[in-house]
């Protein structure tokens, strides 16, 4: 068949689900049969997002070619069960890139170069990459932004002519807001109309409306957005706030989206998506009642996005095992020995987090000793796991001074250590060890057990490492080095047999945490949070 592309544009307002509603549209074709991948066109300057403050763009996802990329690539992965590449998230920055280098090259051979047809050209050569590849029957581009920015217009007038030239083989879906007017009780059209009308005015007509609102918006108002809009009656369809991000597959499934879509693109509607798989996860969210309590240690935490490979994780873990998330995040920089005990008693396990920089980090000190001394289940990921390393050559091995040369670049102890192929980098894009690479685990580590084999490849996004100098110091003090890359010898994995569950990874298993392929590493932390809970509860009597 030849490959469909389907556009996602947004009006509005921003934040109303773009990522989710592309995600759980993919999901329902992935799940008729069909092959799909999802891109993501970010209109601002950045290369990438890498060199993004999580306060600017919350968290920084990395995709197993070695991406740093947008968070919206994570619900993509997590809803389809299919990895992400480079090639799935383009910024103005590498399309001017791009187009820029060309013209030094003398590409143009002598014309003015601009933003119609050079820009334009580029950003559609880059939204048909993958539909070139052959290996996809559809492609979704979610055009991130708001349409009437100034700055995604060479985007949607892409979006124009590739709709213009692709005939029934592009569709365009609008998703816009519905707000409720509390003091009128009334939901109100006037600003869908406008964003339409914004549309049209660059040329797009929108086949299909998805209509975010927090009330159910009767079936009259539809007909009459339908009329305003251009746009048939059953192709107006509503996103309603759903308990979990995962229901709004089937929330649109209910609705008929993946049919409207199959037969305005002139394709034959046969049978129901197969998502019984999906529905076992769901039931299973459904059907938790019993919490279990996680921590999470880091310096982002007044941010939700910050965090969003690690929350879903948790989430998908907790689901398989049955139980109900209850997430607690805790600020490293509040932690200190004197409120220690107050802040962490409760929890099940705790979470060491990733991060940059020496803000928050002697909260996670303070933590860490704290779960060590009272075994609780603690799972520190990347810097978390560095931090893991440097409290036990604190307190274990007794080297006060035991550091990381990112926090302290003339400690003596440097348990943690720059990597050798980072020493001559100065520049900070796109330049960290990023991707997945492969891990050789012991056999007879409990990280092994979850994963239930020997070998792994999971993402890295980070410049230090552990120093192979003091393994042996660690070593014969009880810290195993159980994974390792086999080419390298980068340490990968630490972890502490005597305790209930205490594992580091420089890597960042979060990352390939899917809802139909949990993270083995996640779903083995919950279920030592949740053996620990249940004996705590028997030793209180409950
Ligand atoms: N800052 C640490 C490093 O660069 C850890 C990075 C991370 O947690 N992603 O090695």
């Amino acid at each position: 068949m030849e490959t469909k592309y389907i556009f996602v544009t947004g009006g509005v307002v921003s934040s109303l689900g773009k990522g989710i509603i592309s995600a759980s549209l993919a999901c329902l074709l992935k799940a008729r049969g069909f092959r799909v991948t999802i891109q993501k066109f970010d209109p601002y300057i950045n290369i990438d997002p890498g060199t993004l403050n999580p306060y600017e763009h919350g968290e920084c996802y990395v995709t197993v070619d070695g991406h740093e990329a947008d968070l919206d690539l994570g619900h993509y992965e997590r809803f389809t069960n299919v990895p992400t590449t480079r090639a799935n998230n383009v910024t103005t920055g590498r399309i001017y890139q791009s187009v820029i280098d060309k013209e030094r090259r003398g590409d143009y051979l002598g014309k003015t170069v601009q933003i119609i047809p050079h820009i334009t050209d580029e950003i559609k050569r880059n939204v048909k990459r993958l539909g070139n590849t052959g290996n996809f029957d559809f492609i979704i581009t979610e055009i991130g932004g708001t349409v009437g920015d100034i700055e995604s217009l060479p985007f949607i007038e892409s979006v124009r002519q590739l709709c213009w030239e692709l005939g029934q083989n592009g569709l365009s879906i609008h998703l816009t807001y519905v707000p409720f007017l509390k003091a009128a009780k009334e939901l109100k059209t006037k600003p869908t109309q406008h964003s339409v009308k914004q549309l049209q005015e660059v040329g797009i007509q929108p086949d299909i409306l998805v209509l975010r609102t927090e009330k159910d918006i009767p079936a009259d108002m539809r007909r009459k957005i339908a009329q305003f809009c251009n746009v048939t009656p059953d192709a107006v369809v509503q996103s309603i706030d759903c308990p979990s991000i995962y229901e709004v597959p089937l929330m649109l499934h209910h609705q008929h989206v993946d049919e409207i879509v199959l037969r305005k693109m002139g394709m034959p509607v046969e049978g129901e998506p197969h998502m019984a798989p999906w529905m076992h996860f769901i039931d299973k969210l459904h059907h938790a009642k019993e919490e279990v309590t996680i921590g999470l240690v880091g310096k982002y935490v007044e941010l939700q996005d910050a965090y969003k490979s690690i929350n879903e994780s948790l989430l998908h873990a907790a689901t398989y095992n049955d139980r109900k998330l209850n997430l607690k995040y805790i600020h490293s920089e509040k932690v200190n020995p004197e409120n220690v005990d107050s802040m962490l008693n409760d929890l099940d396990g705790v979470i060491i987090a990733p991060g940059f920089g020496q803000r928050g980090i002697e909260g996670k000190f303070v933590a860490l000793k704290w779960c060590r001394e009272h075994d609780i289940p603690t799972f520190g990921i990347c810097l978390g796991m560095q931090c893991m390393v440097i409290e036990f050559a604190r307190n274990v091995l007794g080297l006060a001074d035991a550091n990381s040369t990112e926090m302290n670049s003339t400690t003596r102890n440097n348990v943690i250590d720059l990597m050798e192929e980072q020493k001559s980098i100065s520049n900070m894009g796109g330049t960290m060890r990023l991707g997945a690479y492969d891990c050789q685990l012991l056999p007879d580590s409990r990280a092994a057990k979850a994963y239930g084999t020997t070998f792994v490849k999971e993402r890295h996004r980070h410049r230090f490492e552990f120093n192979n100098d003091y393994r042996k110091q660690f070593e014969s003090a009880g810290m195993r080095c159980v994974g390792e890359n086999p080419s390298t010898h980068l340490v990968e994995v630490v972890e502490l047999p005597d305790k209930r569950w205490w594992i580091g990874t420089q890597y960042h298993p979060e990352y390939q945490s899917t809802v139909l392929n949990p993270s083995p590493l996640f779903i083995d932390f919950i279920k030592a949070a949740i053996e620990y809970h249940n004996e705590k509860n028997a030793e209180a009597g409950y």
